[in-house]
């Protein structure tokens, strides 16, 4: 087969994933033998789950799409959804139920507080979650590429800040989760939604002066853990205030 030519152009924020030389400038990808599109997008480092609409000399294709000759490829993020025009998209924005890998803990609880489903194990190898994730249908959360480009993903996203309340934030963004928060609706340690309790029920373990002064306490069936506005509430409120703040702030900040 005749060698041929694949300039490719990254769109929005997915020059994150390329090399710092390729951030402003179309990748060029030399080829001698039919590859599909998914490939070559991820042989730039760019995670499949991460790609929401490409298009080949100005069509929109999907990623099974096969590359034979010279093109020119156009890439866009998830974020980028309105400017572009087009109606092929592979992604879908409205995923609720979440799978993040042992590095996302503060992620976990922020996403746990403001009331979705996430599951986590702090020592959950990529074999674990990946099962996890194809099993109960959820969306994978890890900033590692690799493992987001395993083909059995459908729906992923790595969190670009190192911080959990900026991932939080992105990942409110991405999935349109920002109508459907509900605060206090989920233990945080074992992601199991919060039932309300009766004072009698719960009053057993329960330290002398917040048998006082508390009357509405929420438990976890899961684990046990009884949940009751607090000095340690407070702390979360303010948590979820900066959260809040952040997602009506700058996109970029
Ligand atoms: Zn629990």
């Amino acid at each position: 087969m005749k060698p041929f030519t694949i300039r490719l152009n990254f769109f929005g924020d997915l020059g994150l994933f390329l090399g710092s030389k390729f951030r402003s400038q179309p990748v060029e990808r030399r080829l001698n033998e039919r590859t599909s599109i998914k490939d070559v997008i991820e042989s730039c480092g760019v995670p499949h789950p991460e790609v929401d609409a490409i298009l080949v000399n100005g069509q929109a294709v999907g990623f099974d799409q096969t590359l034979v000759s010279d093109a020119e490829v156009k890439v866009f993020p998830v974020a980028s959804r309105d400017p572009i025009g087009t109606e092929k998209h592979l992604q879908e924005t409205e995923v609720i139920r979440f799978v993040a890998d042992g590095h996302l803990g503060k992620l976990t609880r922020n996403l746990r507080l403001l009331g979705f489903d996430v599951a986590y194990s702090a020592r959950a190898d990529d074999g674990e979650l990946l099962d996890i994730m194809a099993r109960e249908n959820r969306a994978l959360l890890t900033r590692d590429r690799r493992l987001l480009m395993h083909s059995i993903v459908q729906h992923g996203y790595c969190p670009r800040s190192q911080a959990g309340d900026q991932q939080t934030v992105e990942v409110l963004r991405r999935f349109n989760l920002v109508e459907l928060i509900a605060p206090f609706t989920r233990c945080l340690r074992c992601n199991t939604p919060l039932q309300d309790a009766a004072k009698a029920e719960v009053i057993e373990g329960l330290e002398p002066l917040t048998k006082i002064y508390y009357h509405q306490f929420r438990r976890c069936p899961g684990c046990g853990q009884v949940y009751w506005a607090g000095s340690h509430f407070q702390k979360l409120e303010k948590r979820i205030e900066r959260i809040q703040a952040r997602l009506v702030g700058k996109r970029s900040d």
